[in-house]
């Protein structure tokens, strides 16, 4: 008797946790897509995670980065409002759930196309494992990577580590706009994540290496900010050079981390740039550790 109660509650205790586990997840509000015409035929995509860009080409529309999980369809939905061209080409600047969790709500037919680093952190992340790699890269590059001709082309480029070990920057040639991910967040202490190859010692030289590489822009799409000019990046990259100089020069004397963190502040002419404490002491630290401080 005493055994079948137990048992009875054991089961009424699955039954119960089963339940919670397959109870929908909290109401969220409805997911507003905001759209900003850039040029013509390209247009950015705002709210629900990473800016995303789409542009519509001769043939079909190439997009860049798709948001949270849950906001590919609202994506789809909204560059049919813009369109009736197909959604041919899907680019993801870097790994994070941001900016790829919407691959998954693509159509299987969408080219995927991402870094090769990038590749290797998105292969770590359980919303590709859970759906069965849908929303993976198909094809990957290294360096530099040119994609279709003409008005449909797009250039694809990899300048070092930054933000993750595999920021692209989408150049959209015929335009002057280029797509810059995250390690081009805005004005701000960049994001470093170290667990995907993130470094703040090698951001800014990234950074400059991408202005100077890259030809014929005027016009950037942040990673969650407002449109920015080339000129801004070349003050970008200034910037988190600038840091890692002082953060360097206070190490070199034997300063703690936290004492740098405490004190640095930005030279005016970067006054209008959001450095918030946390990201502040984030950044003295990964920086000391890198250089073995
Ligand atoms: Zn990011």
């Amino acid at each position: 008797m005493k055994r079948t109660l137990v048992l009875a509650i054991l089961i009424a205790c699955g039954a119960l946790s089963l339940a919670i586990d397959a109870q929908p997840p909290a109401q969220q509000g409805p997911k507003v897509v905001e759209v900003e015409k850039v040029k013509d035929n390209l247009y950015m995509l705002k709210g629900g995670g990473g800016n995303t860009a789409v542009y519509v080409g001769a043939n079909g529309v190439t997009v860049v980065d798709a948001k949270n999980p849950g906001w590919g369809q609202p994506i789809l939905d909204k560059i049919k409002e813009l369109t009736p061209k197909p959604v041919t080409l899907l680019i993801n600047t870097h790994t994070h759930g941001d900016h790829v969790s919407g691959n998954v709500e693509f159509p299987a037919t969408v080219d995927i196309v991402v870094q090769e680093n990038t590749k290797a952190n998105m292969e770590k992340m359980d919303i590709f494992k859970q759906n069965n790699g849908r929303g993976m890269p198909k094809r990957t590059f290294k360096d530099k990577m040119t994609l279709g001709s003409g008005k449909d082309r797009v250039d694809l480029y990899y300048f070092g580590r930054g933000h993750t070990n595999g920021d692209a920057f989408i150049v959209f040639p015929e335009l002057r706009v280029v797509h810059a991910g995250d390690i081009f967040s805005g004005k701000n202490l960049p994001l470093l994540d170290m667990n995907n190859g993130g470094s703040g010692v090698e951001i800014g030289d990234t950074l400059a290496k991408a202005h100077a590489g890259i030809k014929n822009v005027d016009t950037i799409i942040t990673g969650h900010s407002t449109l920015m000019t080339w000129n801004d990046l070349a003050e970008y990259a200034q910037f988190n050079k600038d840091f890692l100089r002082d953060v360097r020069a206070a190490a070199t004397t034997g300063k703690a981390a936290d004492a740098v963190a405490g004190t640095w502040k930005p030279a005016e002419k970067y006054k209008n740039y959001n450095v918030q404490d946390a990201r502040l002491k984030t950044n003295v630290a990964a920086v000391y550790k890198e250089i073995g401080k």
